[in-house]
């Protein structure tokens, strides 16, 4: 039985997988994509984890990830379906192999919300896209719509407008939630159009997307639709043993849950902003509890 299983190796994980190897623990980390990084692999431009001016979520990933390896974390890479208490602890039956721990660090993160229109999961793929760094290239010199008015929307929006012929930005409020520098500059950019107090009835088209219609009735002729609504947590893995709030499993800055010997760390737990330097914190104090816990039990 290993003393810590740190699933996920998105910043929570990783920043963990460092405090878990200098602490000498028994640990795994298991992670089901073949790379690490979480969320931030989505974005092309992150500019506001210290130490690092202007950097891309791809690069710090690899770095994080190598940082946990150089420290002496073991990865492997595979899905955890389901865990299960058992005495002394708790078993996480994996899609190709099971593991047995005294500990658990929750650090599965979070993933986008569903705009839930017709014709949205229809045309995933093939027009519909939650991540515009991944996508957006497939759009160049296309018009397309962003729905959405938090940081992620406009992100999209700006890096869209340098490749796309025209970006419309659609949101349901009449103001933005989004960080004040990137209003600004969206704002200021010509191919950006704004539908304020809008919202997306439908996504349509033939083999692809072709358009999308608004509550007001009016048609957008674009290629691509990419949606930034937000996010839910992927915390169904201990829905059943810890308490959620909204989805996020219930813990403090201890990352503590009220599953004994299971820590929530990063997006995936309740908090007041989920950013890349909040989970790598959550990562350490994570750990720190995890080590409190064993030496008690
Ligand atoms: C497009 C975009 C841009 C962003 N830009 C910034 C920015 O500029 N600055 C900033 O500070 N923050 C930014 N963020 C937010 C930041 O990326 C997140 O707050 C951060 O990644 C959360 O880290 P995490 O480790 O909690 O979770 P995540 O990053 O979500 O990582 C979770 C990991 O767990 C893995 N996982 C999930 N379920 C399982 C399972 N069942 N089995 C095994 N593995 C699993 C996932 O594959 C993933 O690797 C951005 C987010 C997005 C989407």
């Amino acid at each position: 039985m290993k003393d810590l299983i740190i699933a996920g190796s998105g910043p929570a994980g990783l920043s963990a997988a460092v405090y878990a190897s200098n602490a000498m623990l028994d640990f795994v980390v298991i992670e089901k994509l073949s790379m690490s990084g979480g969320q931030m692999v989505n974005s092309y431009d992150i500019n506001n984890y210290p130490g690092f001016e202007k950097t891309d979520g791809f690069t710090l990933g690899q770095t994080f990830r190598k940082h946990a390896e150089t420290a002496g974390a073991e990865f492997i890479n595979d899905e955890i379906a389901s865990i299960e208490k058992i005495d002394g602890g708790y078993r996480l039956i994996c899609n190709k192999s099971k593991y047995e721990t005294k500990t658990v660090i929750l650090a599965t993160g979070a993933s986008s919300k569903k705009l839930g229109v017709k014709g949205e999961t229809e045309f995933v793929g093939r027009g519909v896209s939650y991540c515009a760094t991944c996508d957006g290239n497939f759009f160049r010199g296309k018009p397309v719509a962003v729905v959405g008015g938090g940081d992620v929307a406009l992100e999209d929006a700006l890096y869209l407008a340098n490749i796309c012929s025209e970006v419309y930005l659609i949101h349901r409020r009449d103001e933005f939630r989004a960080a004040k520098y990137l209003q600004d500059k969206a704002l200021k950019n010509d191919k950006i159009k704004v539908f304020y107090s809008a919202q997306v009835t439908e996504i349509s088209g033939g083999q692809r997307v072709e358009g999308v219609t608004l509550d007001s009735g009016e048609n957008l002729s674009v290629d691509g639709v990419f949606i930034a609504v937000g996010i839910k947590a992927n915390s169904e893995l201990i829905a059943n043993l810890a308490e959620c709030e909204n989805g996020f499993v219930k813990a403090d800055e201890s990352c503590r849950t009220s599953a004994e010997g299971i820590f929530a760390a990063g997006d995936v737990r309740t908090k007041r902003l989920r950013q890349i330097s909040t989970a790598v914190a959550d990562g350490a104090n994570a750990v720190h509890s995890v080590e409190e816990f064993l030496n008690i039990n």
